[in-house]
């Protein structure tokens, strides 16, 4: 079983690729996802570096653009498949994460956030944990306690999304605590009751967040935003009362694009280095689990050690406990289905395929 499941989803053209009268280069069919590159002549075959057309599989493929044939996937649809099965694992016990990784611009808040009227995964996954919670307290099967987090990691320094004035935001430790794993130390905890007690600190978080403008798309965020569910569930139909504890982490990682691509200088350039640093961990913390999910996977292959360096990044070092091991872990990456953004494209459906 591979230890992360990876979907890729394409969004619309957005105005400026209409503007520029770009063509569409993604096609999806099944779980396959085409990448066609229009510099390359149609009909010339050579080696895999000047393929006109490369293709890749991943867990789902999922097209919500506008091109010939998309079948335009929902944010219903996209929850359907992915976050019931985070809820799943979470009532089940087990840790899960969901990462939104891709250029800026390609739908990563979009897919994890969304819009009002057409929301996505973070809003959908806490709707879905409330509605189970009343069900199961009815029917008293088990008591809950549900307490959210956000936070964003910008040049490696932790911030807390959600802290009133005056207490301190900045630049907050990652310790490990031996059982319960890596935290973030100080980092403000809220108990909510109902979603829309969820929806308002989502909302003071999301005005929080970092945003500072670069040439390529001033809305974007240079930092990673994630946004945690510390669920607690109390049963007592044993004669023991037992207590399990899971996290849901969602993330919303930033831009992946390249810092010379936005015309990035000085301290722009210095956070693009940093960004690239827990991407690019990220990035081999993925394809090392997925090198030892393969190993168990073929147990006459000789066993050799593989490591998986959480530690090289902070990103990686609060996800750990809920990437690899027993936790559901699932990537989405996100692209666009404009040529002009070929290359970034191509970058990003290489990172998803690392993850296999
Ligand atoms: P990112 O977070 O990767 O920078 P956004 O999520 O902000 O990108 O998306 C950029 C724009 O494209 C937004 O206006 C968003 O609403 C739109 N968009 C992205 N994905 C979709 C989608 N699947 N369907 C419709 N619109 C989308």
């Amino acid at each position: 079983m591979a230890s992360v499941r990876v979907a890729v989803r394409v969004r619309p053209m957005n105005r400026r690729e209409k503007d520029l009268s770009a063509k569409c280069i993604i096609e999806m069919e099944g779980n396959k996802t085409t990448i066609t590159n229009l510099k390359i002549p149609d009909g010339v075959t050579g080696d895999s570096v000047r393929e006109r057309a490369k293709t890749f599989t991943y867990d789902f493929s999922y097209d919500s653009s506008d091109c010939k044939n998309a079948s335009f996937v929902s944010q219903e649809k996209v929850f359907k498949d992915l976050g019931t099965d985070v809820l799943k694992a979470a009532f089940e016990g087990y840790n899960a994460c969901i990462f939104a990784y891709g250029q800026t611009g390609s739908g990563k808040s979009h897919t994890m956030m969304g819009i009002p009227g057409d929301v996505g995964l973070i809003p959908r996954i806490c709707e879905g944990l409330f509605s189970r919670i009343s069900g199961m307290t009815r029917r008293d099967e088990a008591s809950f306690r549900t307490e959210v987090s956000y936070l964003e990691i910008y040049n490696e320094r932790v911030r807390d999304l959600l802290r009133r004035k005056m207490a301190k935001t900045y630049n907050l430790r990652v310790r490990e605590h031996p059982k319960e794993g890596p935290y973030v130390e100080d980092l403000s905890k809220h108990l909510v009751q109902n979603y829309s007690d969820v929806e308002e600190l989502m909302e003071a978080g999301n005005i929080n967040r970092t945003t500072a403008s670069t040439g390529m798309n001033d809305a974007s965020s240079r930092s990673h935003a994630i946004f945690t569910i510390n669920f607690t569930q109390a049963k007592f139909d044993a004669e023991m009362p037992s207590e399990t504890v899971s996290k849901i982490h969602l993330v919303d990682l930033a831009g992946s694009e390249r810092a010379d691509a936005t015309g990035a200088t000085g301290v722009r350039l210095k956070e693009g280095g940093n960004i690239n640093k827990s991407l690019v961990t990220l990035g081999n913390v993925i394809s090392a689990l997925a090198d030892l999910s393969q190993e168990g996977g073929n147990s006459h292959l000789k066993k050799k050690q593989v490591f998986v360096p959480y530690r090289d990044s902070v990103l990686t070092w609060l996800l750990k406990d809920s990437l690899g091991g027993n936790s559901k872990t699932i990537m989405i990456a996100t692209i666009s289905p404009a040529d002009v953004n070929y290359g970034e494209t191509l970058s990003t459906l290489r990172y998803a395929n690392r993850a296999k």
